[in-house]
């Protein structure tokens, strides 16, 4: 049976406090429940996940192009869509604490009491999960607008100004990332589930029969990205939903899986929708939404797959999968093993001391790697604490600067993963880096006098 990454959510959600990747959203008021704010570090690793994201659904793709929709929409978008209608959870309430439950959550439970007091439960209502809010200064039911509960909706509607301004042609994809909002009942689990979250979505447009292939590609292809990107395969698994699981508008469905504290949860859900949001939209806007097939000279409606990630359990994934104990020389060494490509800093400066003789070079160094990516000095406390600060925010590589490095102008390269140390001349330390940073291996040396120096411990 697969076991977890073996760290708990607590030291994730404490490592991200103590070094700024994550802090709950304003804390100084007691925090807002299930908001979470992402800091100087946090902020750069989610950049670094979106990133990835883009580069390989969009960038490296001809049969992809980006959009960044609003998030307010014209509210017959969530008519059409069946949110309206259907977005809702069955709800129900404590007569004694008055706490909320979601009624699938309690189904195990046989006595229908209150799981924090005991107390009676209500019968189940369904609350609708959209947030809804006023667009223009007066409040009214007229001037209802929601915040959109996933970026879905803003391709589907924009489906023909796309087509007609890129000149695609089936298949092809519309790409997007961007926040989301959803009235959660119950929340938590971190950054797992909260109300206030971001999506990485892709609709991909296809012809009707050939669907069910470009399902498959779909849902193998995502798997892989987080694979690509470091994740631990046992980690990963893929469930298919079944019949009496799937949305209204799915033909079928597989949720990509990871093994969380909590146990196996969504990470991403690919469906295939079958045509069920362009017809919609074509009826309540009254737009022809249509695809002229030029193969078969007639107009057809695009079946859409869709492959639909969430952003911050994303970075939890990493963040779990990453993080790793060890003991080395007896010390215990906390390591978050990012790919190179999330790590929020790539490169460590580090002079040996704060020796002012060293210093004009460390600053040459510092600014010259700087220009090339994105880079971290620090000369406070001993070289150890600081090997062992940068390991723990995933830095892959720390460059030291030593008395011998004025005379010869090299420096030595350590990495974070196997502590293995090369000695490099100055001239060739970016190339170098950017080698490095590309998953070459640390025993090849560049030409010019570079030295293998062993482990660092
Ligand atoms: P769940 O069953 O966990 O509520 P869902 O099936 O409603 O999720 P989708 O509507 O398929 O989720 O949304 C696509 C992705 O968006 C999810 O796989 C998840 O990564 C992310 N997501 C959805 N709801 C939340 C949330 N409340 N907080 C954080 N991420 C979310």
């Amino acid at each position: 049976m697969a076991q977890t990454s073996g760290v708990d959510m607590e030291k994730i959600v404490s490592l991200s406090k103590r070094r700024g990747f994550i802090f709950q959203s304003s804390e100084i008021y007691g925090g807002l429940g299930s908001c979470w704010d992402y800091g100087p570090l946090g902020v750069e690793l989610k950049r670094n996940v979106k990133e990835a994201w883009w580069k390989a659904m969009v960038q490296e793709r001809d049969d992809m192009v980006g959009l960044d929709a609003s998030i307010l929409m014209h509210p017959q978008t969530w008519v059409a869509s069946g949110h309206v209608q259907q977005f809702a959870d069955p709800l129900v309430e404590c007569k004694s604490c008055h706490l909320r439950f979601r009624a699938d959550d309690l189904k195990d439970s046989k006595d229908n009491k209150c799981p924090s007091c005991g107390g009676q439960l209500t019968d189940p209502r369904m609350f609708n999960l959209m947030f809804k809010t006023f667009m223009g200064p007066v409040e009214g039911e007229a001037a209802v607008v929601y915040l959109r509960p996933e970026t879905a909706q803003g391709i589907f509607v924009n489906f023909e100004n796309v087509l007609n301004s890129s000149r695609k042609k089936l298949p092809f994809g519309i790409a997007q990332t961007g926040k989301a909002f959803r009235n959660e009942i119950t929340t938590g689990n971190f950054i797992f589930r909260s109300r206030e979250f971001e999506q990485m979505e892709v609709e991909f447009f296809v012809k009707p029969g050939t669907d069910k292939d470009w399902f498959q590609y779909w849902f193998q292809e995502r798997f892989n990205w987080y694979v690509k990107l470091g994740i631990d395969q046992e980690h990963l698994r893929l469930r298919q939903h079944g019949k009496d699981e799937l949305a209204h508008y799915a033909l079928d469905c597989y949720d990509i899986e990871y093994l969380f504290p909590m146990g196996w949860s969504e990470l991403e859900g690919i469906a295939n929708r079958g045509n069920f949001d362009l017809a919609q939209h074509a009826k309540y806007s009254r737009k022809d939404l249509s695809y002229f097939d030029e193969e078969t000279q007639e107009r057809i409606t695009p079946y859409i797959i869709e492959p639909s990630a969430g952003v911050d359990r994303s970075v939890l994934a990493f963040l779990l999968d990453a993080y790793h104990e060890e003991v080395v020389e007896k010390e215990k060494r906390v390591v978050l093993r990012l790919h190179p490509a999330l790590a929020p800093i790539k490169v460590a400066v580090l002079p040996l001391s704060r020796n002012e003789k060293l210093l004009p070079l460390a600053k040459e160094v510092y600014g010259e790697v700087r220009r090339a990516f994105v880079t971290q000095y620090d000369d406070s406390q001993s070289i150890g604490r600081r090997y062992r600060r940068q390991d723990e925010i995933g830095t892959p590589f720390c460059v030291t600067i030593d008395f011998q490095s004025l005379d010869d102008r090299q420096v030595t390269i350590r990495d974070r993963d196997s502590l293995k140390q090369i000695r490099v001349p100055l001239e060739v330390l970016k190339a170098t880096l950017a080698a490095k940073l590309a998953g070459e291996p640390m025993e090849v040396l560049p030409p010019g006098g570079s030295q293998w120096l062993g482990f660092d411990s």
